[in-house]
């Protein structure tokens, strides 16, 4: 259960930053998830609200950012990638080099 470690590192910036702030709770959390950190939306917003329900953020909503990878072919194509299967669209090739699509992070909070 990757998604349960993941949403228990949440918590953990959303109490820093809610007592830093001086509030009392977090009501919405927005998240960026690359493609590559291969994070499944659906379990990650279960594993979130199960751990958020014994807490004072009961109830925060949680958005997910997609972000997808760019390839660098070596034909000199430039392309997103938007699956983990990918092939270069100009010559098929499945070598491009990825760059970026692998961040995980919480970006927006919104407390009160
Ligand atoms: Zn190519």
């Amino acid at each position: 259960m990757h998604e349960l470690s993941i949403a228990q590192s949440m918590l953990e910036i959303i109490d820093l930053h809610v007592s830093k702030s001086g509030c009392t709770r977090c009501t919405a959390v927005t998240v960026r998830a690359g493609l590559l950190s291969a994070v499944d939306e659906e379990a990650l917003s279960f594993a979130f609200e199960t751990l958020c329900e014994q807490t004072a953020h009961s109830g925060a909503v949680l958005s997910v950012e997609k972000t997808y990878p760019t390839a660098r072919c070596g034909c000199g194509c430039t392309f997103k990638v938007t699956d983990l299967i990918y092939a270069c669209p100009e010559c098929g090739a499945v070598t491009a080099a990825l760059s970026g699509g692998d961040e995980l992070d919480v970006i927006k909070l919104e407390v009160e």
